[in-house]
């Protein structure tokens, strides 16, 4: 079978380019498909389609009933395609089959939906309350903002899509989609599924190809009003900086470092398995993933021993398998890094209780491939705990007293995730609103539900997606003064400025 190749869109047209982008499958290294790259050219013509598109004002004249109702059809072509699509996702990103299914797609055709019924009860327009005794009226408006830019990663493409281009489109904007050049697949066939459900040329446009020169074009596009960027902090500081020039609007999901406390009356058994799934999900490459594992020093050494036997059951290997628990990473250079990481711990001292090398043997041959590892004997000084690892690594830190585990939770530059565990709930909320972050988890992690929002404090990102108001991201307020006292009240607001007018003057 030949090698599928992908075009990009723009203006409702499928668009090929000379210039490659080669997609292989980081469990085997094979050639998954080509897509055409984009260049800043593209962008410009991308922009300009949205920008007329927006314009033309058909898209953002639609009953907002009828833009929910189009993305409903999205969903529903998506959920047709669920197993073909999470089979072509795993192979894209090396996130393991059951994840794709279940995580992946499913979870983004639930958001699909959740933001689409947000139109149908927007208050896009509605009456103000009446200002002061005499019956001068506002009008209170969210209008969208025209052009959205949209930047995402390979980790979990479609879901971070559609936190973003769900609410652009239910609000009446147009989107100009950059995805990453590992996996830009995903975006390509939700935008051929969009064509297919209706969507009119130029509302939505994908332009594929490099962060930089395409991605930061189109950052700093002044057509483009408003950047949504999920990625890493480092690029979402230099996108902030380059909206400042046009003063777009910008909302950002950045990495983390997530903090994971186990009270000493926790359920070691939960606990010790949710202290895996927190940092071992999507291979170890979720932003929200729960990396520092906080034990009581007395409890250190058992829960240890037990992480260690619990992670030694779990299979590592051929993601499109069902039994796999733990896939790939990205790429050469993301195992590199991670391994990096772990030589450093090493000479800061740590101990390595579990896994810290590549698999070998014949499954692991080609690809990209870490093992599942857990480190021990670092402070939260040493690198590996300080920086985003990105890879299926937790590091175990003891502590005194809960003050000290909060302390040391919150002493971070991030402020994504944060989780405990404990029997006794009421201490476990306590200590839940002492950390420093935009989703805690109580006995559970990654839990990403439609109808509450998901960002990060400090240095995780700005602005929050999904939830209930997840379109006023991609709206501007605005307020219509209507005077209806017939110049009762504004002649003396303008008596305040202009001075009572003599008499007889015309
Ligand atoms: P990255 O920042 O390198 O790349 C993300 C996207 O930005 C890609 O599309 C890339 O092409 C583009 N890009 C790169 N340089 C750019 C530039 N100068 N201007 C504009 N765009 C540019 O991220 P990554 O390392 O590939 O992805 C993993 C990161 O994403 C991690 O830090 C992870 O925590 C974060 N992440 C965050 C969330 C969240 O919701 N907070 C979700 C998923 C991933």
């Amino acid at each position: 079978m030949s090698t599928p190749h992908y075009r990009f869109y723009v203006d409702g047209e499928w668009v090929d380019s000379a210039q490659r982008l080669e997609i292989r499958n980081p469990a085997t290294g094979d050639l998954v498909a080509t897509v055409a790259k984009g260049s800043t050219d593209d962008v410009d013509r991308a922009v300009a389609a949205a920008k007329a598109a927006h314009e033309a004002g058909d898209w953002r004249r639609t009953p907002p009933e009828k833009r929910a109702a189009l993305l409903h059809a999205v969903a529903d072509r998506i959920e047709a395609r669920l197993p073909e699509l999470a089979a072509l996702q795993t192979r894209e990103n090396g996130a393991t089959i059951r994840v794709t299914g279940a995580l992946h797609l499913g979870l983004s055709i639930g958001q699909l939906r959740y933001l689409a019924d947000l139109a149908k009860t927007y208050p896009f327009e509605r009456p103000g309350p009446a200002i002061g005794p005499i019956p001068a009226e506002g009008v209170l408006r969210r209008e969208p903002l025209g052009v959205v830019g949209a930047i995402v990663p390979w980790n979990i493409p479609l879901l971070v899509i559609v936190w973003k281009v769900a609410p652009a489109l239910a609000a009446g904007n147009t989107v100009v989609l950059k995805p990453d050049e590992h996996a830009p697949l995903i975006a390509l066939e939700l935008a051929r599924e969009c064509e297919a459900a209706g969507l009119p040329p130029g509302v939505l446009n994908v332009v594929t190809g490099d962060g930089d020169p395409v991605g930061a074009h189109l950052c700093r596009h002044p057509d483009v009003r408003k950047v949504a960027f999920t990625g890493s902090t480092e690029v979402g500081k230099s996108i902030l900086a380059a909206s400042a020039d046009t003063v777009k609007r910008v909302t950002l999901e950045l990495g983390g470092k997530g903090p994971n406390i186990i009270l000493d009356d926790a359920d070691l058994d939960l606990a010790v398995d949710g202290a895996l799934f927190a940092a071992l999900a999507n291979n170890g490459q979720a932003c929200e993933a729960g990396t520092r594992l906080l034990v009581p020093s007395e409890l250190h050494d058992e829960i240890v021993r037990r992480l260690v036997a619990r992670a030694a059951t779990l299979s590592l290997g051929d993601p499109l398998d069902p039994a796999t628990d733990v896939g790939p990473v990205i790429s050469a250079r993301q195992r590199d890094r991670i391994l990096g990481y772990l030589e450093s711990a090493l000479a800061d001292g740590a101990t390595i209780a579990f896994g810290g090398g590549v698999p070998s043997g014949p499954g692991f041959a080609d690809g990209y491939w870490v093992e599942p590892t857990v480190v021990t004997g670092v402070s939260n000084q040493s690198r590996i705990v300080r920086e985003e690892v990105f890879g299926p690594v937790l590091t175990v830190l003891p502590y005194d007293s809960v003050a000290q585990a909060v302390a040391i939770a919150n002493d971070t530059d991030y402020g994504l995730s944060a989780g405990v565990w404990g029997r006794d709930e009421e201490r476990a909320l306590d200590v839940s609103r002492q950390l420093e972050a935009g989703m805690v988890y109580v006995n559970d992690w990654h839990v990403i539900n439609p109808a509450y929002p998901f960002g990060g404090f400090k240095q995780s990102g700005l602005g929050r997606e999904g939830g209930p108001n997840a379109l006023d991201a991609y709206t501007e307020a605005k307020f219509i003064s209507l005077d209806r006292s017939g110049g009762l009240e504004n002649r003396a607001a303008f008596a305040l400025v202009l001075g009572t007018p003599p008499t007889g003057a015309p």
